[in-house]
């Protein structure tokens, strides 16, 4: 089954975002928890979740895969940045409760001039902070491009932050097409071997999800400029493999390229119709 969808806006609620992703035929999607760039987030409002939940039973919805808002940065040197990491992270995994057992996408973030090792150890501290055993969401970590300071560029840095994490089982990872081939792992030309060394330095079973973007520059570059499919030097070819791949065929695949809604509903029409159940 493929599950696929693209970001929606939360701004009229819950509800409103399921039924949206019916209009263009989306059965997974992605949302901020609050506003990306920030700020607190709205109430929830228990009828309206409630409704969110029927869509998603009846109609046999995929994950979803709510995003972490883009200010978060665990591993800021500002002690007041990553308080508000603790705290929106905390907050928003309450809240993911509302909608159980769905995943909460985020970017590890970036060491500024830290290094590296001071990153890891602000993010697994971050983790072991805000994950709690009664969560039924899991936490994911997106690959980067490594853009600046950014952390996660490589299946490395992921699994070095695994690692120093007390409960494992709430956490996997998030794919992002764009990010990884502008970290410089050919997904083009050498799919299964990019799988075969996630697998083997983080393990394919942590692996939940697939921000599904071509990238408007060259593999290696740590630019992250996403493109619409098969607008980019990834190309629709490479993507329809991606989906088609039986280690990844079945997870949600959201897309995150600079569309509209109808631009969103033709992405997931040609992707449609070029998967093979
Ligand atoms: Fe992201
Ligand atoms: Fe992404
Ligand atoms: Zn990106």
């Amino acid at each position: 089954m493929l599950y696929i969808g693209c970001h929606l806006s939360y701004s009229k609620g819950y509800e409103a975002m399921g039924r949206q992703a019916l209009d263009i035929d989306a059965n997974t999607f992605a949302f901020f928890t609050r506003n990306p760039r920030g700020g607190s987030a709205k109430t929830i409002d228990e009828a309206d979740a409630a409704a969110l939940r029927q869509i998603l039973e009846n109609n046999k919805f995929g994950k979803l895969v709510a995003h972490a808002p883009y200010t978060m940065n665990a591993c800021a040197a500002d002690e007041n940045i990553r308080r508000f990491a603790r705290e929106a992270m905390t907050d928003d995994l309450l809240r993911m409760e509302a909608a159980p057992n769905n995943y909460y996408n985020f970017h590890p973030g970036s060491h500024v001039k830290q290094g590296v090792d001071v990153g890891t150890e602000l993010i697994r501290e971050q983790l072991n902070t805000c994950l709690t055993e009664h969560q039924t969401t899991t936490v994911l970590l997106e690959t980067m491009a490594g853009k600046g300071s950014e952390m996660g560029r490589s299946f490395e840095e992921l699994r070095a932050i695994i690692d120093g994490v007390e409960l494992q089982e709430k956490l996997g990872v998030c794919l992002d097409t764009c990010h990884v081939w502008d970290g410089g792992y050919d997904i083009v030309n050498n799919l299964d071997g990019v799988l075969e060394e996630f697998d083997r330095i983080i393990g394919l079973e942590r692996l939940k999800a697939i921000h599904l973007n071509d990238s408007l520059n060259p593999l290696g570059c740590h630019k992250d400029r996403h493109a619409k499919i098969g607008e980019g030097q990834i190309g629709a070819d490479a993507l329809i493999r991606v989906i088609n791949h039986p280690q990844l065929k079945n997870l949600p695949f959201i897309l995150e390229t600079p569309n509209d809604i109808e631009g969103y509903a033709r992405e997931i029409k040609f992707l449609r119709e070029n998967y093979s159940e």
